[in-house]
């Protein structure tokens, strides 16, 4: 899944963070996640939670940060979210490209 190989790479990220720090336990990891990255955020949380286990996030808690990929039609200037890096404008059909997004980045982790 790929859900899950996301999610233990956050974890080994957290995880190497914490060593530098000394920390004995990971509390809290923030994410960003882009919209247009198709990554299901209840997929990953699920996947987060056996990532953790036996690491030193265990018990951890994920906050997932939506990063909104939005786009003003050139059309009819209507803004909408856009969940794929190219869609099509739910007023008028134009088709819309997403700027540059990163797909996923961890914003922050916090550690005991
Ligand atoms: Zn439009």
């Amino acid at each position: 899944m790929h859900e899950m190989s996301i999610a233990m790479n956050i974890v080994e990220i957290a995880e190497s963070v914490a060593r530098q720090n000394n920390a004995r336990h990971i509390n809290l990891i923030q994410v960003e996640l882009g919209t247009t990255s198709g990554i299901v955020p209840e997929a990953l949380e699920f996947c987060f939670e056996s990532a953790c286990k036996n690491t030193l996030a265990e018990n951890a808690r994920l906050e997932l940060l939506l990063s909104k990929a939005e786009v003003t039609c050139p059309v009819c200037s209507k803004t909408q979210v856009l969940t794929r890096q190219v869609d099509l404008c739910e007023n008028c059909g134009e088709l819309l490209v997403a700027r540059q997004q990163q797909e996923l980045r961890v914003v922050s982790i916090n550690v005991d």
